[in-house]
């Protein structure tokens, strides 16, 4: 699983990403909020470890920034400032869990987990998006009300693009979470995209799988569709 980690401070950062790796996560590094930003919008990310005090953006605004981009990706705040308001602030700006510094690895672990097992469960869900409908318990995917059998894989993509509303995923990202270590061809992604273009949207008005040019795909009601 891939992990964010956003901390502007050397030896925190290189002591936890260690400290992650070793426990099998793969970690990238980000040292300011502008750039933790950016990272978090562009890659599909299973966690996002933020520390509060950073350059350029805080972590507050970092998080809901995220939040108002309808990012839902696990989010635990670090801070040095352990006030009850700090902690308040953060988790109503969209953060999942807080941890104040200086902590105990194990317990930094323990949450990671703890935040992994819940959302698990909240992805035991059905994601609407206009008559789209995903259930991602059963793995069932209907539109306007008619099943849509889809391939392993189609499903996946699918259900990345929609959990990730409106956010416009790149091919890299897209190929990286699908098809992770696995030789695929550059194109792959393309290919994918048009077979669930013909099962999705082909009979339909309304498209909701999008191109973005230059940057990738995107799955979302096109504006002035009404939700429903
Ligand atoms: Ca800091």
């Amino acid at each position: 699983m891939k992990v964010l980690l956003v901390e502007d401070e050397p030896g925190i950062a290189s002591m936890i990403k260690r400290g992650l790796e070793e426990a099998r996560y793969s970690v990238d590094v980000a040292t300011d909020g502008q750039t933790g930003l950016d990272m978090a919008s562009l890659n599909l990310y299973g966690l996002v470890i933020l520390d509060l005090m950073l350059p350029k953006i805080d972590g507050l605004r970092v998080c809901s920034e995220l939040r108002a981009q309808r990012i839902r990706t696990p989010i635990l705040m670090l801070t040095a400032r352990d006030t009850v308001d700090d902690r308040v602030r953060g988790l109503d700006g969209g953060a999942d869990d807080y941890l104040p510094k200086p902590f105990d690895f194990k317990e930094l672990l323990a949450r990671i987990r703890a935040l992994l097992r819940r959302d698990k469960v909240h992805h035991t869900r059905t994601i609407r998006i206009g008559d789209l409908e995903i259930d991602t318990a059963q793995r069932r995917v209907t539109r306007a009300g008619v099943e849509i059998g889809l391939s392993h894989r189609e499903y996946e993509l699918l259900e990345a693009l929609a959990a990730h509303e409106s956010q416009v995923l790149t091919r890299e990202a897209i190929q990286e979470r699908i098809w992770m270590d696995e030789e695929s061809y550059s194109n792959t992604v393309d290919v994918y995209i048009g077979m669930l273009r013909k099962k999705i949207d082909a009979v339909h008005p309304v498209k909701l799988i999008q191109t973005v040019r230059g940057s990738g795909y995107t799955l979302r009601l096109p504006e002035g569709e009404e939700r429903l």
